[in-house]
């Protein structure tokens, strides 16, 4: 019914925006602002955002951080009754750690056309090769999602431009620089 489909959406966006809030809480600790949550029967179970850097993880992604919380909190490593929401397109490694969780759909905002397995780069959920499929929706509040991470990289050249500049004057007045201080360390 067209109208259930309108409800759906309406749930869909709403939960992106708490993927995006989650996101949010990425950008204030300096990490590239992913963000997911996981709804089972309508409600929210687990949150998680991006935060690699600060855990010292590289598998610390949105969405790997939501999935330990859920399957935590429901004491199953499978999850087949939950939906996963994320703003970007997951990468290879989340794709396949929803898919060995068994989630039946997974939502996502934006498309990453370098490192997205949901059909920019591969579709593992859709790939007749493996064992398990997922329904997926791409595109929720895709634009929000994607202006998210457009404005934080946009900021964060800004920034090192401007150290760059102030470490250029410091050269000119003779304080010394480390080359730490010009050069942070990049994601
Ligand atoms: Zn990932």
């Amino acid at each position: 019914m067209a109208g259930d489909t309108q409800l759906d959406l309406e749930a869909d966006r709403a939960f992106m925006h708490l993927a995006l809030d989650q996101a949010q809480n990425a950008w204030l600790l300096g990490e590239v602002p992913v963000g997911a949550v996981i709804v089972r029967a309508g409600q929210v179970i687990a949150t998680g955002y991006n935060r690699p850097i600060g855990e010292h993880d590289p598998t610390a992604h949105a969405e790997i951080v939501a999935l330990r919380q859920a399957a935590h909190l429901l004491g199953n490593y499978r999850l087949p009754d939950c939906t996963l929401y994320v703003t970007l397109e997951p990468c290879a490694m989340c794709a396949m750690a929803l898919l060995h969780a068994r989630f039946a759909r997974v939502v996502f905002g934006a498309h990453d056309p370098k490192t997205g397995a949901a059909g920019s780069v591969v579709d593992l959920f859709a790939d007749p090769r493996l064992n398990h499929h997922c329904s997926i929706t791409a595109g929720v509040e895709q634009t929000a999602c994607s202006n998210l991470l457009q404005e934080f990289f946009r900021e964060r050249r800004r920034a090192q431009k401007s150290q760059q500049d102030s470490a250029h004057e410091a050269c000119l007045s003779g304080i010394e620089v480390t080359e730490l201080d010009i050069d942070p360390p990049l994601i």
